[in-house]
């Protein structure tokens, strides 16, 4: 009974449900098709999508959970008419919660809330870019991670719109069936509209046989998840630990690793600065992790350091 069922599942079940809903709003947006961007700074655009994805899930999560921290990307002013998405996702409410966690209460979870990732490529229509990304943390690790895709299938009229990844350390993933990247290839994912020489500099002096450069943490960590990239590297930084959360707890699940580019982890304590100013490093094999880590010169190190 959902009552009784340990805290975490309740959030990581609700989470499921309010990235659909939110999936929901960022669609409905487009379709009536006045965006609403506003400039936050330099390339980096808002619409009414982020906006109203977050106030829907933050909302939900205040009224639910009111002793949790949430904290999301967007600077809004305080909602009061939230729609409360009354289902949550039984499949998941009903997943072992690893023993470390069965008793802990919402005021001990952080709960990072990115509504729209991608919103560069959602303005340029560039649609399966778009993900939700909601990462739960208890101290200060990814404890799990829910990343809905709005558009998946979307070219594809046949099959259903939407699809919900999620992912549990100790537990498992959800929503997709992991794949490991071609063995003997090393293909890169990195970032399409935030390019830098020094971000540039890390990728050629990684001789790649191949660089993918898509929008949105969530999709390049989706890319790892099945195999369709050995590495996500991005040597700047621009990303925020709500950008990173949520697919880090699905790639550690799975096995893989997220770091800075040095191999170091993040802490995601509330009381942490949003961004992730020593870059990002990812891999779907920790030993792919590894040997990034020690490929990265160290010139490039020095560069994207706190
Ligand atoms: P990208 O790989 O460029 O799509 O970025 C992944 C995430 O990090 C997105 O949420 C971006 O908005 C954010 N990000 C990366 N670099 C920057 C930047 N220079 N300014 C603002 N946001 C950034
Ligand atoms: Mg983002
Ligand atoms: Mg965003």
């Amino acid at each position: 009974m959902a009552t009784t069922s340990p805290v975490f599942l309740r959030l990581m079940a609700n989470a499921v449900a309010v990235a659909n809903h939110a999936g929901n709003i960022i669609r409905e947006v487009m379709s009536k098709g006045d965006l609403g961007i506003v400039e936050k700074g330099v390339n980096d655009p808002q619409t009414e999508a982020d906006r109203r994805a977050q106030q829907c899930i933050i909302g939900n999560f205040n009224k639910k959970f009111p002793l949790m921290s949430v904290i999301g990307e967007e600077d809004l002013a305080q909602e009061t008419d939230t729609e409360l998405v009354s289902d949550i996702d039984k499949e998941v409410l009903n997943l072992k919660c690893p023993e470390d966690l069965v008793n802990v209460t919402e005021e001990d979870f952080v709960v990072w809330v990115d509504p729209l990732d991608g919103t560069a490529e959602y303005t340029e229509g560039m649609l399966d870019h778009v993900t939700v990304l909601i990462g739960i943390a208890h101290k200060n690790r990814p404890v799990g991670g829910v990343i809905h895709q709005p558009y998946y299938n979307y070219k594809n009229d046949k099959a259903g719109l939407g699809r919900t990844l999620w992912g549990i350390p100790g537990v498992g993933v959800g929503g997709f069936n992991p794949v490991a990247p071609p063995e003997g290839k090393r293909l890169v994912v990195t970032t399409r509209s935030h390019m830098t020489p020094v971000v540039q500099q890390a990728l050629d002096s990684l001789k790649p046989d191949e660089i993918l450069r898509v929008g949105g943490a969530g999709y390049k960590v989706m890319l790892l998840m099945e195999g369709k990239a050995t590495a996500y590297v991005f040597a700047s930084p621009g990303c925020k630990k709500w950008d990173t959360c949520a697919p880090e707890a699905i790639l550690t699940a799975m096995g893989g690793r997220l770091t800075d580019i040095h191999g170091d982890p993040y802490s995601y304590a509330s009381t942490e600065m949003h961004p992730n100013r020593r870059g990002v490093l990812a891999a779907a094999k920790s030993d792919d992790h590894k040997w990034f880590v020690e490929n990265i010169p160290d010139a490039v190190k020095q560069l994207v350091k706190s």
